[in-house]
């Protein structure tokens, strides 16, 4: 895979990419199929920034972060109680202990224990050499300086973090690629790191195209509608953390159309336009697109959403100069999220650096049928919620599924993925539900 901000050797054109892609056909293309031939083209950022720790939430991980150290650090109490050895515990009778000290979280001159003693110890207290296993104090009768220990209650080893259980020195804590969580946060500065080395964000241009478009503030002369989808774009990019550069609504002029191309090509590293591309299209979107860089124009056997641009466009196509990669979404508002979910969002994340699983999917019952045909992936927005009977999910479907009813989606926590070879769904077969609201 080529890099966008060093490339040493020429990236592979559309052609041989499609030569990789076995039934490839542009005309009637698969989703899969789609995906493949996307995951092959796009080049991934390679400069790298250090961050403070707080600031990488989100980021994406550059650089393997191996532990330095054990963590934890010696072995320790996970409970609050007397620690002791194992081997002095009566197997059916009370085990009777004397304290001979005890250990607090932090404290290095550690308590000792002879045979037939233990040492009172907090959570996170090293344990004392030879001692092996802590009784919760809750199960244990105190009397002065004694401590007795009902039989069962604990066996060897209970209780105690092994040095190194969470991290062994030399392990790899993280692996570039990883987008980083709370979770990631945490190991890091259990580490004590603090700064992480990160891709560089990825910047992405968006804009519309259309003469019947007009932006929010305008009036709306008949005939036009409100550019919507430049909204619902700059939601799905804003969480996935990318730069964004908002080029607005572009009228269907040559020189206008051109001269934002440009301007795109010239910033981003991937450009992502909506409406223009349909067959048969009377504006001059996809003659520009295939003017300035090298752009296929696919059927996708998808539904909705099924033209679709791709490839790759430059500020300067006969320079050597940078080029982006140009996703030209259809218009229809329920389309763009759709091929958004389906073909971009991941290519995106691919682009950052992200190391990408397939997105999670989950199996829910159709409360009624559904027509399918196969031949083609459908989306369907579907509103999932737990099943009656609490054990797994269910889905129904939102209203009419028109493309360009934007409502369908609004009201819809999922889309339902009806798959490439499947037909008709019956009421009560489980279907793959995408949950993307709960991606980010
Ligand atoms: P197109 O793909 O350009 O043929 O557009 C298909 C449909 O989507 C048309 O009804 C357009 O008016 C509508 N459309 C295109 N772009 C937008 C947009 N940015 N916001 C809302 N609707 C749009
Ligand atoms: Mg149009």
């Amino acid at each position: 895979m080529a890099d966008i901000d060093n490339r040493p050797e020429l990236p592979p054109s559309l052609q041989q990419i499609a030569s990789c892609v076995s039934g490839y056909d542009p005309n009637a293309l698969p989703v899969a199929q789609a995906q493949e031939f996307i995951a092959r083209l796009v080049p991934k950022v390679r400069a790298v920034e250090m961050l403070a720790l707080r600031s990488a939430l989100g980021r994406v991980l550059a650089r393997d972060v191996v532990s330095g150290f054990d963590v934890p650090a010696h072995d320790n109490s996970a409970m609050d109680g007397y620690a002791l050895r194992g081997s002095e515990l009566a197997a059916d009778a009370d085990t009777v202990l004397q304290v001979a000290g005890s250990g607090f979280a932090g404290q290095v001159d550690l308590a000792t224990a002879a045979a037939g003693q233990c040492v009172r110890i907090m959570t996170g207290a090293v344990m004392p050499a030879g001692l092996d296993t802590v009784v919760p104090q809750e199960f244990v009768k105190v009397d002065g300086d004694r401590v007795t220990i009902p039989a069962g209650v604990v066996r060897t080893g209970d209780n105690r973090r092994l040095k190194g259980e969470d991290l062994a020195r030399g392990e790899a804590a993280l692996v570039a690629g990883r987008v980083l969580r709370p979770a990631d946060l945490g190991m890091l500065a259990s580490l004590g790191q603090a700064e992480v080395p990160v891709f560089r964000r990825l910047r992405v241009a968006f804009f519309s195209t259309g003469d019947e478009l007009r932006s929010i503030g305008e009036p709306l002369p008949p005939g036009c509608v409100y550019d919507s989808n430049r909204y619902t774009l700059w939601g799905m990019l804003a969480r996935l953390g990318v730069d964004l550069i908002d080029l607005g609504v572009v009228r269907d002029e040559p020189a206008a159309l051109e001269a934002t191309f440009r301007a795109a090509a010239r910033d981003a590293d991937a450009v992502i336009t909506s409406g223009g591309v349909s067959v048969g299209e009377a504006d001059h979107t996809k003659m520009v697109m295939a003017k300035l860089g090298d752009v296929l124009f696919w059927r996708i056997a998808m539904r909705p959403g099924r033209p679709m641009a791709i490839g790759r466009i430059s500020s300067d196509k006969n320079a050597d100069g940078h080029s982006a990669i140009l996703f030209g979404l259809p218009g229809n508002p329920v389309a763009v999220m759709v091929t958004f979910y389906a073909l971009v969002r991941d290519a995106l994340l691919a682009m950052s650096g992200a190391a990408t699983a397939p997105m999670p999917l989950l199996r829910a019952a159709s409360v009624a049928p559904m027509r399918k045909k196969p031949g083609r992936t459908e989306y369907q927005r579907g509103i999932v919620t737990r099943a009656p009977d609490g054990a797994g999910w269910e889905v129904r479907i939102t209203g009419a599924q028109g493309s360009g009813i934007l409502r369908s989606m609004s009201e819809a926590n999922g889309l339902v993925v009806l798959h490439h070879a499947q037909g008709n769904v019956a009421a009560g077969e489980l279907v793959d539900v995408l949950p993307f609201d709960a991606l980010t």
